[in-house]
């Protein structure tokens, strides 16, 4: 899908778009008035006036009508163009009774129009098409804009991986990092992933977001293991844990992306763990299939925020994963409940018969870490160990500690 984020200049008295016209954009005013109208000879019949932060020319573009009145610009003005894709992917992965309901309404609100030309009801008019309640309308508004700002932040390079380390909880070794992207957004600061990945995904951003992600952590990956070559004289024993989401599955580059992301940077297929989630098998075979590819590659999978979604014991057997990461609200109150402890014990027993070693996340106390060592746990990621980090900070962090503790 293509999201537009351009603005565009109208002067005052411009028609920026014409009764009748078929719609493939819908507008967001930047700056300045519009003037929405129904063109009656030399005498127009006004609608509204329109000021910043709202959006007009919507109906058509929602059902693809030529549009049922005209805009102008009411003073210079600055607006932002909504590209048709944005609006109906939206509409049409909507609950099939709200698509009716829409279609409903927009047909209401086109008759009222017509009815209405001519006759002196511009009050009618104007409530028949929700006018002028338009301060309703600054969540949604402010939801696309955060949408637009989304898409052009891929273009602008904004997005950014840092590394979180994972550690064997043997011997408290360094054995690999998940990779975790962030938003560095010129205007929001640096906006957490599940503030934007739920936008990303209804937006299909996801499918380019995750492209990028895959090939920056691989980047990032030879970078971290080119260093550690250096300082420590040998080739590291490590893995990049990567985030997949659903999208991201059905995407038929991916296989292309991985393959020459892999082959770019000199690495081995088993250098990489792709972290999925239960609710994505949830969503069918395709996700056996994909995982089956994945094993023949010879890429590791690990299956993530295990124990809150719909894993079912009869099929985890069948799952062809290689670890389960047991998901941070268990290990939060292991310390304090008996019985989430049987329960992470039992996991972490069936685990081992499975031959799927655990990851647990979230550790944040000594005393988490202990009791999950005392239960069999293989491998710790948490606040205790590292907060995900930049590359650079890795390297200075990370690759340098390594030395110093195989100096010890
Ligand atoms: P996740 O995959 O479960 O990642 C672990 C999350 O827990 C990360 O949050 C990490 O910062 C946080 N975390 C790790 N240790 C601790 C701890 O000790 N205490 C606490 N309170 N939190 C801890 P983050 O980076 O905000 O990511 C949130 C979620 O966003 C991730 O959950 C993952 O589902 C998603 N995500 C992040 N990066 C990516 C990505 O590159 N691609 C995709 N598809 N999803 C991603
Ligand atoms: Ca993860
Ligand atoms: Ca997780």
């Amino acid at each position: 899908m293509s999201i537009t984020s351009k603005s565009q200049k109208f002067k005052k008295g411009t028609l920026i778009f014409n009764e009748g016209e078929v719609s493939d954009v819908a507008y967001i005013i930047d700056q300045g008035q519009v003037e929405i109208f129904i063109p009656n000879g030399t005498n127009d019949i006004s609608v509204s006036v329109l000021e910043q932060g709202q959006i007009f020319g919507e109906m058509g573009v929602i059902d693809d009508s030529p549009r049922a009145a005209s805009a102008r610009a009411k003073t210079d003005c600055v607006i932002s163009l909504v590209k048709k894709d944005q609006l109906q992917e939206r509409i049409q992965s909507s609950d099939p009774v709200v698509r009716l309901v829409i279609r409903r309404l927009l047909s209401r609100v086109r008759s009222n129009l017509k009815l209405t030309v001519g006759e002196e009801t511009h009050q009618d008019l104007r409530q028949s098409l929700g006018f002028p309640n338009h301060a309703d309308d600054s969540d949604v508004v402010e939801k696309i804009k955060f949408e637009q700002d989304l898409v052009s932040a891929l273009d602008n390079e904004e997005f950014v991986l840092h590394f979180q380390p994972i550690i064997d909880l043997k011997d408290d070794r360094l054995c690999g990092f998940e990779a975790l992207v962030r938003w560095d957004s010129p205007v929001r600061g640096l906006v957490r992933p599940d503030l934007f990945l739920g936008v990303a995904e209804e937006t299909s951003l996801i499918v380019p977001l995750g492209r990028w992600i895959l090939h920056k952590a691989c980047e990032s990956f030879h970078e971290i293991r080119q260093k550690y070559a250096e300082v420590n004289q040998e080739q590291p024993d490590l893995f990049m844990s990567i985030n997949v989401s659903a999208k991201q599955v059905s995407d038929p580059e991916f296989f292309k992306v991985l393959d020459n992301s892999i082959k770019s940077f000199g690495l081995q297929p088993g250098d990489l763990k792709l972290e999925i989630t239960e609710s994505l098998y949830a969503e069918g075979n395709s996700v056996t299939s994909w995982i089956d590819q994945c094993k023949r590659i010879g890429v590791l999978i690990a299956l993530d925020d295990f124990g809150t979604g719909y894993s079912s014991l009869s099929y985890l057997s069948r799952m062809n994963v290689d670890n389960l990461k047991v998901d941070r609200s268990f290990v939060k109150v292991l310390a304090d409940d008996p019985s989430t402890q049987v329960v992470v014990k039992s996991i972490i027993q069936m685990a081992q018969g499975l031959k799927k070693p655990i990851i647990a996340e979230g550790i944040e106390t000594e005393e988490q870490k202990l009791l999950l060592k005392a239960l069999g746990c293989h491998f710790g990621q948490g606040f205790l160990f590292g907060k995900p980090i930049a590359l650079r900070d890795v390297i200075e962090t990370w690759i340098m500690l390594e030395e110093s503790q195989k100096a010890a």
